[in-house]
């Protein structure tokens, strides 16, 4: 078997898949679920285990090595530590991850643990609960918080994603930065982009220059350096954790683009922000072999632009086309992880 090409026309190197494990979730986090709510997808569309497995091994032989699973909320998938034990067992594949809201986690950890996962993003959108259930949607926030610091007890450095929405004030800020010093994780503000919840069309995009400003200035943070796509700033002395920052749009990070991603339909997409997919579920289930399948790899690879067009100046123009788009596909769409953009997808039967 040759190994396909996982560069694509802009030099890049493709070796990142972000998988959907479905999409189903136990919040209805406001930025994330359309007010007429979702749209959801037959459970028999959804990627079986050995179908991910399957997509994953041969993932694999075109060249990537690391495997993200999301969703919707990939612990709602009773599935995953079986998913996980398999994934890890693949020959190439050299990190697992997950990203989850955490709610389950205190229950899952020792299985995920078990399962080998190497890594572990949680989304906690504030450290006040009154802020945090009016967020959600829902009265969760102490066992999100026993699974952060289980995960911790275990000897992960979990990752916590704070979306920085309009309201996000400098006291929550503080009570983070509080936070990622006395325990050994990395408190990530991601710029929000209000696309696809309920307060499109209300709130405006709004950018974390101020917060990262505010926060190096007061703290005097120093030595950034880049993890992928987020800026890190290490915490000094005897403080544990480390604060980043993520800016698609004020900083975006297109050029160095490494990702391929799974609906949990089974679409294959290249971009969050090109609606053309392909159907791998459908081909896979008509009995495709490897060499089918990675020759899909590497047409979505073909399709992909060198940069996602959100760039600030251009923002409000993009934003308007692209909230019409979502519209008109009828789709649930996660902004940065997760697409279920229901147009352009070949393969559909
Ligand atoms: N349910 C899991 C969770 O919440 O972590 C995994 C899926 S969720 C879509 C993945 C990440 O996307 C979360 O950290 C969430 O906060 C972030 N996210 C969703 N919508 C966003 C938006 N409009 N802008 C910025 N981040 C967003
Ligand atoms: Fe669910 Fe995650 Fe979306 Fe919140 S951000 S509604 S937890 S999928």
């Amino acid at each position: 078997m040759n190994i396909k090409h996982n560069i694509d026309r802009h030099g890049r190197p493709h070796t990142y898949i972000r998988i959907s494990l479905t999409d189903r979730c136990n919040l209805s986090c406001s930025y994330c679920m359309p007010k007429n709510g979702l749209n959801l997808s037959d459970l028999n569309d959804q990627l079986r285990p050995d179908e991910i497995i399957k997509i994953i091994r041969i993932s694999a032989l075109f060249g990537i090595n690391k495997v993200r699973f999301t969703g919707g909320e990939p612990l709602c998938r009773k599935d995953i530590d079986r998913i996980i034990s398999a994934v890890k067992n693949i020959k190439g594949i050299e990190r697992v991850s997950i990203t989850t809201n955490g709610v389950l986690l205190s229950k899952r950890i020792n299985a995920l643990k078990e399962a080998g996962i190497d890594s572990i993003n949680i989304s906690l959108d504030s450290l006040n609960p009154e802020r945090f259930s009016a967020i959600t949607g829902k009265d969760v926030f102490n066992e999100v918080m026993n699974g952060i610091f289980m995960a911790v007890e275990l000897g992960f450095r979990p990752k916590v994603n704070v979306v920085a929405l309009n309201d996000l004030d400098t006291d929550e800020v503080d009570r983070f930065y509080a936070f990622a010093s006395k325990h050994p994780i990395v408190v990530r503000f991601i710029e929000f982009m209000p696309l696809c919840g309920e307060n499109i069309g209300d709130v405006k995009f709004s950018s974390v220059k101020w917060l990262e400003q505010y926060i190096v200035e007061k703290y005097k943070l120093k030595n950034a350096y880049m993890d992928g796509v987020a800026k890190i700033y290490p915490l000094n002395g005897k403080e544990k954790g480390a604060i980043g920052i993520i800016s698609p749009i004020s900083h975006p990070f297109c050029s160095d683009c490494n990702r391929l991603r799974i609906s949990s339909a089974g679409i294959l997409y290249g971009c969050l922000f090109d609606s053309r997919g392909i159907n791998i579920r459908n081909i896979l289930r008509n009995g495709a072999g490897e060499e089918t399948i990675m020759n899909l790899f590497e047409q979505v690879l073909l399709w992909k632009n060198p940069s996602h067009g959100l760039d600030e100046p251009l923002l409000k123009e993009r934003m308007s086309e692209i909230k019409n788009l979502i519209r008109l596909i009828g789709g649930y769409c996660i902004l940065i992880y997760f697409p279920i953009l229901r147009g352009g997808v070949y393969g559909e039967q």
